[in-house]
This record gives C-alpha cells, sequence and structure tokens, in this order.
C-alpha cells in the first residue's frame, strides 16, 4: 500500500515540512497498543475516539490492539479554520454506548491547552464508568494550563501547530500519512 507522505507539503498557501516520520508514528502506535494489551487484558475497554482529528490515532491503534474492546466516538468543536485554539469547548456529537461501569479509553489525537481532554473526562466521569484513561498520539507540555491526567502518550512536542496523520488545517491534511510543522520552525 502506498501512503500520501511528501517531504513537503503546502496547505492553505503554508508550506508544512516532516516532524515525525510514518516509521517513528506507526513505531509508537505499536508500543502504546502493546501497553493497552497488557494493561486492559481481562477490562473489555471501550475505546471512545474524539472527531474528526483522532481517527486516523484510533485506527492504526485499534488494528494493534489484541484483547476483546468496544469503540465508541465523540465531537467538540475544534479549532474552526486558524491554528489557535478559540479556547472553548461544544459539544457536537455525544457518545452511543453506555458506559456505566465500564473501563474507558479516551483518544484523542493531540493535547494542547488540555481543555477539551478535561472537559471531556469531567463529562464522561457524570455517566458513572468503571474508570476512564486518556490516550493522546501529542502532547504539548509547554502550552498546557489545564489540569488534565495524561496516562498514555505518543510524543511529547513543543508548542508549534501541527497537521498531518489526522490534524487538519482548515480540514485540509488529515490523510498524510506523517505529522508535519511549518517549514521554518525549528
Ligand atoms: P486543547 O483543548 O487541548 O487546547 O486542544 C485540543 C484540540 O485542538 C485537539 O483535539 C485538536 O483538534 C486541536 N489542536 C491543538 N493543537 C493542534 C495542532 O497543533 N494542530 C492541529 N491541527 N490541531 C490542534
Amino acid at each position: 500500500m502506498s501512503l500520501y507522505k511528501p517531504e513537503t507539503v503546502i496547505c492553505n498557501g503554508e508550506t508544512f515540512k516532516v516532524y515525525l516520520s510514518e516509521k517513528q508514528i506507526q513505531d509508537r502506535v505499536v508500543e502504546i497498543a502493546k501497553q493497552l494489551n497488557r494493561d486492559y487484558a481481562d477490562k473489555k475497554p471501550i475505546f471512545i475516539g474524539v472527531l474528526n482529528g483522532a481517527f486516523v490515532f484510533l485506527s492504526d491503534l485499534l488494528r494493534n490492539v489484541t484483547i476483546p474492546s468496544e469503540v465508541d466516538f465523540l465531537k467538540l468543536s475544534s479549532y474552526g479554520d486558524e491554528k489557535v485554539s478559540s479556547g472553548q469547548v461544544t459539544d457536537l456529537k455525544d457518545i452511543d454506548a453506555n458506559i456505566e461501569e465500564r473501563h474507558i479509553l479516551l483518544v484523542e489525537d493531540i493535547v494542547d491547552t488540555g481543555l477539551s481532554m478535561k472537559y471531556m473526562v469531567n463529562k464522561l466521569q457524570r455517566k458513572n464508568p468503571a474508570s476512564i484513561a486518556t490516550v493522546t498520539l501529542l502532547h504539548k507540555p509547554e502550552a498546557t494550563h489545564h489540569d488534565v491526567p495524561l496516562d498514555y502518550v505518543g510524543f511529547e512536542i513543543p508548542s508549534l501547530f501541527v497537521l498531518g496523520y489526522g490534524l487538519d488545517y482548515a480540514q485540509e491534511g488529515r490523510n498524510l500519512a506523517q505529522i508535519y510543522i511549518l517549514d521554518g520552525e525549528q
């Protein structure tokens, strides 16, 4: 299978270069899945993916998960078409599953300020699950000022706008197999 992974990409008139390669991402996804296979062996977890951004990470992750598990999705408002957060969270789609007494793995593409993750953990907590753990492919520790527990983190990255592997810029770029930053950064 040949994936879409150019060296540079122009998205909405701006040039981006590779920051994390396909191999770096895939190796880390396998490591996280192995950890989850161990930690959740007898727990039949429900993976809850956060739309839209987490769908690529979650699908690769799930194909490496070998324990009984279920999947559901929720959707929050996004960055809009900008490269900075609006600082507001709005629900666009709730989960369908009954998560009472179930073990939940909340899967995000990226944690920036931590606002969205904190909001979702609080929201899911009110549905009385047995446990909630958070999984994020990317974390920007310097930008995170909301107190939110991150249990499984793929990569810690600087506070730079990233694109690709599910993450968009004004809805474009989600189909890139690698993660990109603006050319000229770092
Ligand atoms: P937070 O609530 O932690 O500030 O932001 C989380 C959401 O903002 C993520 O789920 C993602 O949709 C978006 N986001 C944060 N940083 C980036 C980034 O560097 N690139 C893209 N494309 N989206 C981001």
